[in-house]
C-alpha cells in the first residue's frame, strides 16, 4: 500500500512489487555496455541481469559482473535444466538470460537492465515472464562510427568485426518492433535518454492497475 493509493480507483495501487525490465538491444559497438554501466552507477535502485556466455572474457570484464563465463558443457546443462529464458548463438559463441537473474528480482519489485541482441529482446517479450518488458533499440550515430567503435574497443579480430557488422545490418531491420530508439552519439546524452525512459515507464498509470 502506498499513501497515494487513496487517489486511485478501488483495487488500484502504486505497484511496488512489479519491477520494470528495461531491455537494451542494438548492434555490437553501439555502446550498450558503456551506457548500461553508467546508468547503473548513477541509480543504485537498478540491477543488471548477468547473462551466461561461452565467449572468452575480455581483459576488462569481471566474471559474475559482466557475464557468467561458462564452458560449452555448462551452457548445454543450463539449457537442459531449463535455466535459461532465452539463448542464442552470436558470432560463434552462445549467450543466454538465466531465469535466476530475472524472475525473482522483478517479482520483488527490482527494476532491471538487460543487454541482449535483437532476437533475444523479442524472445524476452514473448517469454512467460509476467512483467512488462520495455524494449530499447540503441544505435550509433552512423555506420562509420559503429565500425570505429568496435575497432577502438580492440577486442575483435578483423573477421569477427566483419561478422558483427553483417549481423548489425540484419538487426537494424527489427527497429520497428521496439518501443524506444536511443541514439548513442554523446555518452552522457544517451545515458540521460535511457534514464528518461525509465522515469517515464515508472510513472505509467498502467503500473497501478490491478
Ligand atoms: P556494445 O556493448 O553495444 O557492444 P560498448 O559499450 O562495448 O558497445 O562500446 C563499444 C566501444 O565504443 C567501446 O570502446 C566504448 O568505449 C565506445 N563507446 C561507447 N559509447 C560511446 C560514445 N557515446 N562515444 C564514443 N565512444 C563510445
Ligand atoms: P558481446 O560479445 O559484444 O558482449 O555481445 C554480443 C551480443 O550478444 C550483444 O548484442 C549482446 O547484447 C548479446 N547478448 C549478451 N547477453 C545475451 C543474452 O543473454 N541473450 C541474448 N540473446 N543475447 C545476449
Amino acid at each position: 500500500m502506498s499513501p497515494v493509493d487513496e487517489f486511485l480507483p478501488p483495487g488500484w495501487t502504486v505497484q511496488e512489487g512489479r519491477g520494470i525490465a528495461l531491455v537494451i538491444a542494438g548492434p555490437s559497438g553501439a555502446g550498450k555496455s558503456s551506457v548500461i554501466a553508467e546508468v547503473l552507477r548513477r541509480d543504485p535502485n537498478l540491477a543488471f541481469s548477468v547473462s551466461a556466455t561461452t565467449r572468452p572474457r575480455r581483459p576488462e570484464e569481471v566474471d559474475g559482473r559482466d557475464y557468467s563465463f561458462v564452458s560449452e558443457e555448462a551452457f548445454d546443462r543450463m539449457i537442459e535444466e531449463g535455466a535459461l529464458i532465452e539463448w542464442t548463438t552470436y558470432g560463434g559463441y552462445r549467450y543466454g538470460t538465466p531465469w535466476a537473474e530475472v524472475a525473482g528480482r522483478l517479482a520483488a519489485g527490482q527494476d532491471l537492465l538487460i543487454n541482449v541482441e535483437v532476437q533475444g529482446a523479442l524472445a524476452l517479450r514473448r517469454s512467460a515472464l509476467p512483467h512488462p518488458m520495455v524494449l530499447v533499440f540503441m544505435i550509433p550515430p552512423s555506420r562509420d562510427e559503429l565500425r570505429r567503435r568496435i575497432r577502438a574497443r580492440g577486442t575483435e579480430s578483423d573477421e569477427a568485426l566483419a561478422r558483427r557488422l553483417a549481423i548489425a545490418e540484419e538487426e537494424i531491420r527489427a527497429i520497428p518492433e521496439f518501443d524506444y530508439l536511443v541514439v548513442n552519439d554523446a555518452l552522457e546524452e544517451a545515458v540521460a535518454r535511457v534514464e528518461a525512459i525509465l522515469a517515464a515507464e515508472r510513472a505509467r498509470i498502467m503500473r497501478c492497475s490491478p
